[in-house]
């Protein structure tokens, strides 16, 4: 009930009750809660500010710290109420890694223990929910660099923002559940150190390749454009028709411009971890601040909580609910175009 009606129903009631009738009202019970079919701010704020404070100290993929990220997000999901693949408990998808650093290739290759969060939202239709969208993003960043009294690489745009997304989307499609196809939300470990987990997750699907309709990636969607305009832009659309399906179900009245890369920023569809599902063959985009190819404060110790817009960032997470809807309702789906390669 909006809180409006409430009111004037206690207006009404407390009227009668001070007439004399023997009645007795309160008035006291809790708001209702906000709608569930919205993306709140307040959840934003409080996912970004977390993954992005001092004590992750910049989630290096590598590091000890990186599992305070990694639990946060799957208590998300749990909380939510999503689904686990049975092959990823308590939503981890874990894998040994056998790194070698490109600088120094003599070096004897050190294993480490990594994970993705993966879960994901079964769709409502009994022959659309066997097609799966996926929504990711990377957690990772750079970790601690340096001797420099601020020597912790945030990374709050890059990309605890898009990382955000994705624990919101989640949110709202658990609550919702108004998909008839079926959703899968994942974030990515060690995209910093070459999209590590995005390839093991594109190679290892919990599902049939098949079945995966297309992935949408997240990055750095904390800022608008630097002329300040409340611009999204998507990367790769010689690569699929994803772009015009976007554009055909944006809102009118949506504060956010949908555009398409500029000249310089087209390789970046190569550049995220969008590119290792490319390179496995499914249809995928990358969804950015045009601002992120450009940022002064790109993989610098700066890239903090203070500089993002939160609105901004709650507003683009909106848009996306709006611009995915064909496809999570399974009305469209996008095919491939054959571009993306260079
Ligand atoms: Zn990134």
């Amino acid at each position: 009930m909006p809180a409006r009606t409430r009111s004037l129903q206690c207006l009404l009631l407390s009227g009668i009750a001070a007439i004399g009738l023997a009645i007795t009202v309160s008035c006291s019970a809790p708001e209702p809660a906000s709608p569930p079919t919205q993306i709140h701010t307040e959840a934003v704020d409080t996912h970004i500010r977390y993954l992005s404070s001092d004590d992750l100290k910049g989630r290096d993929a590598f590091s000890e710290e990186i599992a305070l990220a990694e639990d946060y997000i799957a208590e998300r999901f749990r909380e939510a109420g999503l689904s686990e693949f049975p092959e990823f408990p308590g939503f981890k998808n874990r894998f040994s890694f056998e790194y070698r650093p490109r600088r120094n290739p003599d070096a004897a290759p050190v294993t480490y223990e990594l994970q993705n969060i993966v879960g994901f939202v079964e769709g409502t239709d009994p022959d659309l929910k066997e097609e799966y969208i996926l929504f990711g993003a990377h957690h990772d960043h750079l970790g601690v660099r340096g001797e420099a009294p601020d020597n912790i690489y945030n990374g709050a745009d890059d990309n605890a923002a898009g990382t955000t997304a994705v624990i919101a989307l989640a949110e709202y499609f658990a609550r919702t559940h108004t998909n008839k196809r079926s959703l899968i939300f994942a974030t990515f470990t060690a995209e910093e150190k070459g999209l590590i987990g995005a390839r093991h997750l594109a190679a290892n699907l919990p599902i049939q390749p098949d079945q995966l309709v297309c992935m949408v990636n997240f990055e750095m969607i904390g800022k608008p454009a630097a002329d300040g305009s409340w611009n999204l832009m998507y990367l790769g659309p010689e690569a699929s028709t994803l772009d015009e399906i976007f554009l055909e179900a944006v809102d009118q009245d949506s504060e956010i411009t949908l555009v398409g890369p500029e000249e310089h920023q087209i390789r970046y569809f190569r550049a995220s971890d969008n590119a290792a599902f490319h390179a496995e063959g499914f249809i995928t985009t990358t969804l950015a601040s045009p601002q992120s190819t450009d940022d002064p404060y790109y993989h610098r110790p700066n890239d903090h909580y203070e500089f993002l817009n939160i609105d901004y960032m709650t507003e683009v997470i909106r848009t996306v609910v709006d611009i995915t809807e064909p496809l999570v309702s399974g009305e469209a789906t996008p095919v491939r175009t054959g571009g993306g390669d260079r």
